[in-house]
């Protein structure tokens, strides 16, 4: 038995009036985008959820596209019944048969909007329900606290029915809350904190640095493909390429002691800033989360944060480590992410790296290199850019400042 419709329900219901059309619609177009390969779906929008005829589509495949979209609370798969009671006991007890798990508890609930249907809410819930406990043994009501909730809509024109509420990716939809610049680099922490900005409605670019020839080509094609992973959540990422090579090996030439990775975070968020500038980005979205690393501790991200003034937004700053990777396995980042190719941050670390840097001190070193603001420039000015289209990559022709 295969669900001809899907029931799907918008999420954020504290939004109001003119805030929620415009998210409904935002949604609604990006359901269609994800949608697209099928073409024979009919919409049919209802106030906070939209019904969604499959006409023979496949649900598993629509399903799982589904699961891209923002602003999605949950959906349903839904059945139609022709309008009469014996029809309705019949679908309702197959789709009772066809759970994924069976329950072990369950109860009916029947919304009656036509009122030409002659029984009315109450005396379908006995029918149905008395039908379905004759029929599967073991099963029992529970009407406060069920494991299943059967709903039966007899709607004016058609009636359907669905058990399953499949959970949505949530958020806001895509590209409703701004731009940010995601910092990403090949670890497991940044792609979920670039995911998490993408859910709550950013629209995400990303800054990779990289230090080659002691980065391999190999590791910026795994950031690249972080990136793409990425992309499937929206339509494309634009992706900034930094050569971080000479900036990092100049200020290590002249300081290799415990505030070296202080200095070089400094200099990346400088870089970062620039960058977000110049593409008209309003924030930074960083991996971070509070005591992970040397460079994450408090006093290490209050000196390296003050380099810039663009807000900072760093979504797994409270979160622990598996709650990171759990996030990580979902969006499909977690395989890229495990490759062993190293990140940049991950050369010249000294011994014992501060966890409790001295900001007038890092800022003595600092006005010492005086080479280091032209470097920043330099490597700003020759950040390359590539665009990562959903299933496709194109390189951007330059554009900026040379
Ligand atoms: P991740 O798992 O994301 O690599 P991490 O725990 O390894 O994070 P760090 O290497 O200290 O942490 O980096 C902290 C944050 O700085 C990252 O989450 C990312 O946002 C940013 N970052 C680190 N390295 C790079 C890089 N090469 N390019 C761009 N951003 C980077
Ligand atoms: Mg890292």
């Amino acid at each position: 038995m295969k669900p001809d419709c899907l029931i799907l329900r918008f999420g954020e219901l504290t939004l109001k009036g003119r805030n929620r059309k415009r998210f409904e619609r935002s949604v609604i177009t990006q359901i269609r985008k994800v949608l697209g390969a099928f073409p024979d779906l009919r919409y049919i929008p209802e106030y906070g959820r939209v019904y969604v005829e499959l006409g023979g589509a496949a649900y598993e495949e629509a399903s799982t596209a589904l699961q891209r979209v923002f602003g999605l609370a949950s959906f349903s798969p839904a059945y139609h019944a022709p309008m009469e009671s014996e029809a309705i006991k019949e679908a309702a007890l197959r789709i009772m048969q066809n759970l994924p798990k069976a329950p072990k508890t369950f109860k009916v609930n029947v919304r009656r909007v036509n009122k030409s249907f002659p029984l009315d809410s109450q005396q379908m819930n006995y029918l149905v329900g008395g039908y379905i406990l004759e029929a599967i043994p073991g099963l029992q009501v529970d009407v406060r606290d069920p494991e299943v909730e059967l709903r039966v809509e007899i709607r004016e024109d058609q009636v359907l029915l669905y058990a399953e509420v499949i959970e949505g990716a949530g958020g806001f939809p895509a590209d409703t809350s701004g731009k940010a610049l995601l910092m990403l680099s090949g670890g497991i922490d940044s792609p979920v904190a670039g995911w998490l900005g993408m859910r709550k409605g950013l629209t995400i670019e990303a800054i990779h640095f990289h230090s080659y020839p002691y980065t391999s080509e190999r590791a910026k094609d795994k950031v690249i493909e972080l990136a793409h992973q990425l992309a499937g959540y929206t339509d494309s990422i634009r992706l900034h390429l930094v050569p971080f090579t000479e900036v990092q090996t100049s200020i290590h030439r002249e300081y290799k002691d415990n505030l070296l990775v202080t200095l070089i975070r400094r200099a990346m968020y400088r870089i970062a800033e620039q960058v977000a500038d110049r593409e008209g980005l309003s924030a930074l979205v960083t991996g971070e989360s509070l005591g992970q690393v040397a460079s994450q501790t408090l006093p290490s991200l209050n000196v390296i944060g003050r380099v810039v003034t663009l807000p900072i937004l760093q979504p797994l700053m409270m979160m622990d480590k598996q709650e990171i990777i759990r996030i990580a396995e979902t969006i499909g980042t977690f395989p890229i992410s495990i490759l062993p190719y190293e990140d940049c941050c991950s050369l010249f670390l000294p011994p014992s790296p501060s966890t409790n840097p001295n900001l007038q001190l890092v800022e003595r070193i600092e006005n010492s290199m005086d080479f280091l603001p032209e470097l920043i420039q330099k490597a700003v000015e020759q950040t390359e850019t590539i665009e990562i289209v959903h299933g496709q990559m194109k390189k951007v022709p330059d554009q900026h400042f040379f």
